[in-house]
């Protein structure tokens, strides 16, 4: 992808030490294994639409549920092990596994716990602490933290859903929180192409404000002019008024060039919709869930090869409304 910014970056809400992480939880699907999207989703809908068919459903809605053993272990070993060297499986890189752990419930509930005690998948009620090297069903967030003898903030956990896995671990559980967003690359390179254009529109929206200010400076001289009062270089109504007519003129031909641009900036990444955390010059809902609910985000796990367990993961100061570099440059000026 021709970028010049980073899109495997991983990006700080919230300074993070992984260096002080004890323990890292990873989700599945589309977290540690993505699909190609387009053609994945349909061959799931039409098999899932098939067994329903089949089975007299009628067919409104889809659900899908937290991975159960008998799906992930078959594409976690697709995904893996071809990867992996010959004497490691996909099991032997985590301590504990956990299946079907149905999130959000899992970090509410204390969901009872079976561990999967054979590769068809054969359960056993499972009761005390969970330990390395096995694989489980249900279970629950206190019981991990139990088991591994840690606080939350010593856990991150690493998934693709704003709200089952980020929101809900953090809010809950305190945990801190890693978000995948797949679509960020994309997103990154779009607004690097788009770069040229977009100091265009920036540089036509800030003479455009300079005019309006000024417009609005010579309507209210004007209006002081018509009551009577004096106006400060002794401008007569007319003046004013031609100034007004020739400065509207400039803003209407000003407005002609940044429609285009602005129009094209609203269509970026997706002609429907735009960015994904974006939204005009504002920050899109979703961009705002994951400021509020992520600690960090990036585009995929192995983001974090880059950066080593030990990082510290340090967020940018944030910007508020008034701080100089936000404010129009009509303010700025004064
Ligand atoms: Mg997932």
């Amino acid at each position: 992808m021709n970028c010049n910014l980073d899109i495997r970056g991983i990006f700080c809400n919230r300074t993070l030490n992984l260096n002080a992480i004890r323990a890292i939880g990873y989700d599945m699907d589309y977290t540690l294994v993505h699909y190609r999207m387009r053609s994945w989703e349909q061959r799931a809908y039409n098999y899932i639409k098939e067994g329903l068919r089949q089975a007299g459903w009628p067919l409104d809605a889809l659900v899908f549920g937290n991975s159960e053993w008998s799906y992930a272990e078959p594409i976690m070993s697709y995904a893996f092990d071809p990867f992996l060297p010959k004497s490691l499986k996909w099991r032997d890189l985590f301590d504990i596994i956990i299946m079907g752990a149905r999130k959000p419930d899992f970090f509410t509930f204390p969901m009872p716990v079976f561990e999967v005690v054979n590769a068809e998948g054969l359960l056993r009620q499972h009761r005390g602490p969970l330990s390395p090297g096995h694989v489980y069903l249900g279970a629950n967030a206190q019981l991990v933290e139990e088991s591994l003898g840690l606080s939350g903030e010593e856990l991150m956990y690493v998934g693709d859903h704003i709200f089952t896995d980020v929101n809900i671990s953090k809010s809950i559980s305190r945990w801190r929180t890693a978000l995948v967003v797949r679509e960020l690359e994309d997103e990154i390179a779009a607004v690097d192409q788009f770069k040229p254009r977009h100091a265009e529109l920036s540089a036509l929206m800030e003479s455009k404000e300079q005019m309006a200010s000024q417009y609005c400076s010579l309507r209210l001289a004007a209006l002081r002019s018509q009551q009577g009062y004096e106006t400060r270089d002794g401008a007569t109504i007319q003046e004013l008024q031609r100034k007004m007519s020739e400065l509207h003129g400039r803003i209407v031909e000003i407005d002609s060039r940044i429609a285009p641009i602005a129009q094209a900036s609203g269509q970026l990444l997706n002609k429907n919709w735009g960015l994904l955390m974006r939204t005009g010059i504002d920050k899109s809902h979703l961009a705002r869930q994951i400021e509020s609910n992520a600690d960090i985000y990036t585009a995929r796990v192995s983001n974090f090869l880059h950066v080593t367990p030990f990082a510290f993961l340090r967020s940018s100061r944030g910007s508020l409304p008034h701080d100089p570099e936000c404010l129009p440059a009509v303010y700025s000026q004064k």
